[in-house]
């Protein structure tokens, strides 16, 4: 059958497809190390799937619900917000949707109108550029140096601003540098949006996830002016182990977020009702869980850091500061095992070492090969271990 120009032009998720390529070596008995998966490998926390089964045996979850979400869970995703006094949003400034991914999807087709253009910094999270194709808008990319930690500056969004400028992207910590901007740094940007009434699209799906200290900012606490800029996404799926239950949330300005309803209640209609009383229940009840699950990542991270130094022709410029991913240059080992690309290396890891990583091709960093250390430690050092020997016996004598 035909099918349209429109997903002619997608690229399928790589993130996915290279998560797909290690479930089917491993179906056909391979022992394969993936470290291509952007979720946590924890359970969701006991309390969550209580609410969440609590709510099925009440037969609340039997119906529809408001297509923008259940109230009481737009009034807790707003309140949580609230920095000691009360919060700047209400609820009618809250969208929930299918996961931050479908979230994104909707905000986009709300906002962009054809030849629009997005400010998109590299590296990005492969969805954005593919989204804001979808909505017949065009990515405009500003390519960071590696050394800067990938971090955009505000010359930089001078030098590609144009009359068509409508929003900027900015994922804070990064997926996947794993770079977390400070708070100086996002005022500069925010007050450079407001100044030229760019709309800050801000995903701050790993926001929670920071490490060694780092303090994480939202754009929500910046100035007033700012906070009316921008649009925050964010959702439960990466801070409570809950990929799977598909919730994610936007929260601004009331008439884009009327627009997303409008939007949704044609094209999907509301998110499964037992989701959003499993994530009522995550938001209002949290325990120290979480925040096990954030020292884990901690250790694994200072680990996997510390270990993939030792790669011979890896390079990490600076030490990720959140989310859980390492973005290594690889340049230097694809040379010295003599492998034309780093895709080509990518493939030859997966075939002869089965380890599997996320081209940095993907993210619009050709030098890269992206890590998840969102595994057991055990995992991982053996995926580094064989990573080794590959490099090892394909050396170029
Ligand atoms: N935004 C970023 C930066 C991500 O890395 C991901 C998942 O990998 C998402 C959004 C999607 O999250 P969700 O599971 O809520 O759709």
């Amino acid at each position: 059958m035909k099918l349209s120009k429109r997903i002619k032009n997608v690229s399928e998720s790589a993130t996915l497809a290279a998560g797909q390529k290690a479930n089917d070596l491993k179906a056909r008995g391979i022992d394969v190390i993936s470290l291509t998966v952007g979720e946590s490998d924890f359970k969701t926390p006991e309390y969550i799937s209580d609410a969440a089964i609590q709510s099925i045996k009440e037969h609340k979850v039997d119906h529809y619900t408001a297509v923008n979400g259940i109230l009481e869970l737009r009034k807790t995703i707003a309140s949580s917000y609230a920095n000691q006094k009360e919060s700047p949003y209400k609820a009618n400034e809250v969208f929930v949707g299918s996961g931050v991914k479908n979230v994104l999807f909707s905000l986009f087709q709300v906002l962009l109108d054809p030849e629009d253009e997005v400010i998109l910094p590299v590296p990005y999270w492969v969805s954005f550029s593919e989204q804001i194709k979808m909505a017949e808008g065009k990515p405009v990319f500003i390519r960071s140096e590696k050394e800067d930690q990938f971090k955009i500056s505000v010359e930089e969004l001078e030098a590609v601003y144009t009359d068509k400028t409508v929003a900027l992207v900015l994922n804070s910590p990064s997926n996947p540098s794993g770079t977390a901007y400070s708070r100086e740094e996002l005022e500069e940007i925010g007050e450079w949006a407001v100044a030229n009434d760019v709309v800050i699209i801000a995903d701050e799906i790993y926001i929670r996830l920071v490490y060694n200290g780092q303090e994480s900012t939202s754009f929500a606490s910046l100035s007033d002016e700012i906070r009316k800029q921008t649009i925050i996404v964010n959702g439960v799926s990466k801070t409570y182990a809950m990929t799977g239950w598909r919730i994610g949330y936007a929260i601004g300005d009331r008439e884009v977020m009327n627009a997303m309803s409008k939007y949704a209640s044609q094209a999907n209609g509301n998110p499964a009702a037992v989701s959003q009383y499993a994530a009522i229940a995550a938001y209002q009840d949290e325990n120290d869980e979480v925040e096990k699950m954030i020292q884990a990542f901690e250790h694994r991270l200072n680990k996997a850091y510390d270990l993939m130094k030792t790669v011979p022709g890896f390079k990490l410029s600076s030490k990720p500061e959140g989310a859980f991913y390492l973005f290594p240059d690889v340049t230097k080992a694809v040379e010295m095992t003599g492998y034309d690309s780093v895709d080509d290396f990518c493939l030859a890891l997966i075939d002869e070492a089965h380890v599997v990583s996320v081209p940095g091709s993907s993210f619009g960093v050709e030098e890269c090969l992206r890590f998840s250390y969102a595994v057991d430690e055990t995992v991982f050092v053996e995926g580094m271990q064989r990573i080794k020997k590959f490099i090892k016996d394909n050396k170029l004598k």
